[in-house]
């Protein structure tokens, strides 16, 4: 059984317009006790580690908030008390998230020496209007230069955000967004359609005329263009949102850590408002990073699977384990669930556990039955346009 770990960074130089993540600016003040918590976090969590999950992590994902803001000690230093504590496989895929503003040739070797071997970058758009208006602390330059510190320090793992259905965006720019990113060669892509979330600068724009409302067709017609250029640029198309490119000979670069989520594995969610799935519960830290960082201060011990910092946590019956098997496994375009995967988990047949909710998403034409090495359930081309109407038959 491997296992994964998800660490949350929830600090940024500025809050990005559209952004309602669990980050704050201007508290850099906080961030070393904050990595002293999380060192300790993780060796509370080590000493009460049951012994079947020693030495099984096969990814550690540095997310935020802005993780390259993180020193390269202080990432260090994480990465070495991981593995003092819980043990890290020997290939284990080590992602960082980073924001292209926050790169340097120096930063960027010495995250290849101490083992980050998978690095993320927050590229966004290719138009710097589309930068402004989203707010991001960094211009095209610095993503194109950051890809190519990446390349001189070695690390051949790149993946490259991208976000598209934006206010008075075009298709055009979209498109020149889409070719800059696939004339730079990186390894994966992911695709993500902007949502207005109550609260950020943009919804405030945009419910006051400032801006028009982003058009939902646009999106979909945004998403039909990625599919089609990102295939012909021979990059496969293996979950919803993700495009890994093929190459031949080598193994595809899909990211391992999100496969996690997707097969609806255990994982550690460690640091502030992290998210875990571990020893049967679905857990959540507290969000804010200073009640988190007293939280840990105050801890001596604490018992499997409950960090001190956990502020919520549920216990995952069976019947909503096969859920989320099947609603997180739709996203994965090929894959989907696998019949027989699903029944050497659970006992059951998909369709013994579901029969009306296949049917009702058969016969609307979102799902449907392939056979490849198993017999698989997934979306259909026109169900990955409409994803959401397909989980919902499954919360
Ligand atoms: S860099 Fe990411 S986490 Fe930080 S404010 Fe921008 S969108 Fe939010």
């Amino acid at each position: 059984m491997e296992v994964s770990v998800y660490i949350h960074f929830p600090f940024c130089v500025r809050r990005c317009h559209y952004c309602d993540f669990n980050t704050y600016e201007g508290m850099e003040h906080l961030i070393s006790p904050y990595v002293e918590a999380l060192c300790k976090e993780i060796e509370l969590l080590g000493r009460a580690l049951p012994e079947r999950y020693l030495h099984s992590v096969h990814t550690v994902y540095f997310g935020g908030g802005t993780p390259s803001l993180l020193s390269v000690s202080h990432l260090h230093r994480i990465l070495t008390t991981l593995e003092s504590h819980l043990g890290l496989e020997a290939n284990a895929e080590i992602s960082l998230e980073a924001n292209p503003g926050t790169l340097s040739m120096a930063k960027m070797r010495a995250y290849a020496q101490i083992g980050i071997n998978r690095l993320s970058l927050g590229f966004q758009s290719a138009n710097e209007e589309e930068l402004r208006l989203l707010g991001r602390a960094h211009t095209l330059e610095d993503a194109l230069r950051a890809v190519e510190f990446a390349r001189v320090a070695g690390i051949d793992n790149l993946n490259l955000d991208l976000i598209y259905g934006l206010p008075s965006q075009s298709l055009r720019s979209w498109e020149n967004s889409l070719k800059v990113a696939l004339s730079l060669g990186v390894e994966h892509l992911s695709l993500y359609s902007l949502t207005v979330e109550e609260g950020t600068l943009l919804d405030r724009w945009v419910r006051s005329g400032v801006l028009p409302y982003p058009e939902e067709n646009f999106a979909a017609d945004c998403y039909e263009l990625a599919r089609e250029l990102l295939a012909n640029a021979g990059y496969l198309h293996y979950e919803i949102s993700n495009w890994a490119l093929l190459r031949s000979g080598e193994e595809i670069p899909v990211c391992r850590h999100n496969l996690q989520y997707w097969k609806n594995q255990e994982y550690f969610g460690l640091g502030a408002g992290a998210h875990g799935f571990l020893g049967g519960y679905r857990l959540a830290n507290v969000s804010h990073p200073q009640q988190y960082i007293e939280r840990i201060r105050s801890a001596t011990v604490c018992s499997f699977p409950f960090s001190p910092a956990v502020q919520e946590c549920h216990c995952v019956t069976p019947e909503e384990e096969m859920r989320d098997t099947v609603l997180l496994g739709l996203r994965l375009v090929h894959e989907g669930v696998g019949e027989a995967d699903f029944f050497r988990r659970f006992g059951k047949s998909l369709l013994e556990v579901f029969p009306k909710e296949i049917a009702r998403l058969t016969k609307k034409g979102l799902v449907e039955w392939v056979e490849t090495d198993q017999r698989r359930l997934r979306l259909t081309r026109f169900g990955q346009l409409l994803g959401n109407q397909a989980f919902v038959e499954f919360i």
